[in-house]
């Protein structure tokens, strides 16, 4: 039995951890249960490159509460620890191993999809226990080790009676902290935090029925067995490929996530890069209509499939937040401030990336299946125009798939809306003039009035529609919004309305014709037929200005 003290002036760290290293206590379980994935996923990488000749099996990490003892157990079945990897990860506060390991193991240990790297996870068991033990036996062929320490810095240290390999951390709960001894709020911290880990995380048994055998009589109990109660999904679909994964398994993820949820997403745009930084995740469009708590279900981050935050203000562009889903990177800086995450370059690239991929998928579902895009429309417009209006770089692509629907239901992209209304509604300015009604039933004799002169009429009814016309009056030249109900049909000029348009071009030649023999040697004249898009004059007849400083 040894005892010492741990490096590093850890007298200054201890109450500082306590208090301010995290404002919440609740992550330390986070923080345990990411060591033990680390210390499962290590082996993992270490058996496959045949460094550790161990029989690797299925190894899960399990939590269990002491009730009576006032004791968490967590135990991982990992690479473990050796006395002098204990003294060295452990003693050395602010040393953080996993950062050790990769530097090692480079680009593998990358793919072993390492989580650590703050180095003070394991302390954080002191916010809630005034005594944590570690019980260790390392893969390699080493006495295990049993370190004790009650939050002083001294502790103890002393060889173990543990046969199988990994860790068992234990944590003697404070009498402040005697809420994690309730299953109920370990249960909602480990749906809470680890509900993805890669790691099964078994918490309790459960109930499992059996089917029955045969020949068994009808009102025969089924039989039972007592099963892992495993919190977790290891593989969630976002850590697969698109191409292993069908409609119903985006589907099936989405209840996953929000277990509430009992309306379907609209669609799904599935994100996965490795260069220049590493993203994976799943976006859903929800059906905004229906009264949705933008509040609770929102989108999740994740690094290495550790839940962080649902807050992803500052790296998705603001106009997406409404969406659902879950984006995993472990290429963005945490416990840094919002501002800072917004100037950050890599964080930067990420989110336009994710604009990219958002337009691309509304685009290919646009140009695939229209019918189906239109159909979705009212559900999506708001989030598309507020892009539109706040991302430049997102109004260049949606242009392609942004429509405008007629109150007749017809839905038109603009270049559509203008090939159809461009001769038609102009007014004395040469402003294409886009007649629109923000409520069909109030507006509805106006509509009428309208469409009896043969104009088309848009319905903008979102919430942001003012905001919208405005952005295209700015972006798009000669084009002006105006509400069905404002007088502004009456100016409108219609190129039916002028006698020329009437005639054949052959009449116009003779017109022309005409004309120009009153206009008469002056060659120099410009006759200009069908002038009135912008005049309403029927014909135009310029002088060029140096003949009239001749004159
Ligand atoms: P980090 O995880 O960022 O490296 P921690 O303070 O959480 O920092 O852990 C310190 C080190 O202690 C780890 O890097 C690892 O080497 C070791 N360690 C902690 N928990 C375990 C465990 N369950 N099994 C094996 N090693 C562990
Ligand atoms: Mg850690």
């Amino acid at each position: 039995m040894a005892t010492g003290k741990i490096n590093v002036s850890v007298e200054n760290i201890f109450p500082l951890i306590k208090k301010f290293l995290y404002s919440d206590h609740e992550i330390f379980l986070r923080e345990l249960i990411s060591n033990a994935t680390d210390a499962t996923l290590k082996l993992k990488h270490l058996v496959s490159i045949g460094e550790a000749k161990v029989e690797l099996g299925d190894p899960i990490i399990e939590v269990k509460i002491d009730k009576k003892g006032k004791k968490i157990h967590i135990i991982d079945q990992g690479i473990g620890m050796t006395e002098e990897e204990v003294k060295k990860y452990i003693n050395e506060v602010a040393f953080s191993g996993a950062e050790e390991f990769l530097d090692k193991y480079k680009d593998a240990g990358k793919d072993a999809g390492i989580i650590g790297h703050f180095g003070l996870g394991f302390y954080s068991a002191f916010m809630v226990a005034n005594k944590v033990e570690i019980i260790t036996k390392s893969y390699k062929d080493e006495p295990a080790v049993h370190w004790t320490c009650d939050g002083s810095p001294e502790f103890t240290i002393k060889k173990a009676k543990k046969e199988d390999r990994g860790t068992e951390i234990i944590l003697h709960i404070a009498d402040d902290s005697t809420e994690f001894l309730e299953d109920a709020r370990i249960r909602e911290l480990l749906l809470k935090y680890n509900k993805f880990m890669p790691v099964p995380i078994k918490f309790g048994t459960r109930t499992e029925t059996l089917p029955k055998p045969e020949g068994a009589k009808e009102d025969d109990p089924a039989p039972t067995k007592e099963v892992d109660n495993i919190i977790n999904n290891p593989n969630p679909a976002w850590t697969k490929k698109p191409t292993e994964l069908k409609d119903e398994d985006y589907k099936n993820f989405y209840r996953e996530l929000y277990a509430m949820q009992f309306e379907e997403p609209l669609f799904h745009i599935h994100l996965n890069v490795d260069y220049p930084f590493n993203l994976t995740g799943i976006l859903y469009f929800p059906k905004l209509t229906t009264d949705i708590n933008i509040q609770k279900d929102r989108i999740q981050l994740y690094q290495n499939q550790v839940f962080v935050t649902d807050n992803v203000e500052g790296i998705v562009p603001e106009f997406l937040t409404m969406l659902r889903g879950v984006i995993d990177s472990p290429d963005i800086p945490l416990n840094v401030s919002r501002s800072y995450l917004q100037a950050d370059g890599a964080v930067k690239k990420i989110s336009s990336y994710i604009t990219k991929k958002v337009a691309d998928k509304l685009n290919s579902l646009f140009k695939n299946n229209r019918e189906d895009f239109e159909k979705k429309w009212n559900d999506i417009k708001v989030v598309i125009e507020y892009g539109m209006l706040s991302e430049e770089k997102f109004f260049e692509k949606a242009e392609k798939f942004a429509l405008y629907p007629t109150v007749d239901g017809e839905y038109l992209t603009f270049e559509e809306l203008e090939k159809k209304i461009k001769d038609d509604q102009t007014d004395k300015d040469g402003k294409m003039v886009i007649l629109y009604a923000s409520d069909k039933e109030e507006q509805h004799s106006y509509i009428e009035a309208a469409k009896a002169k043969g104009y088309e009429v848009l319905l903008m009814d979102s919430p942001i529609v003012s905001h919208f016309m405005q952005k295209l009056e700015t972006t798009k030249e000669k084009i002006s919004f105006a509400r069905v109900d404002a007088d502004h049909i009456d100016n409108l000029i219609k190129k039916e309305d002028s006698a020329i348009s009437k005639l054949s071009d052959e009449e116009k030649d003779r017109l022309k014709e005409e004309l120009e023999k009153v206009v008469g040697e002056k060659s120099n004249y410009t006759i200009q037929l069908e002038a009135m898009d912008s005049t309403a004059q029927p014909f135009i007849i310029t002088e060029p200005e140096f003949m009239r400083r001749m004159k």
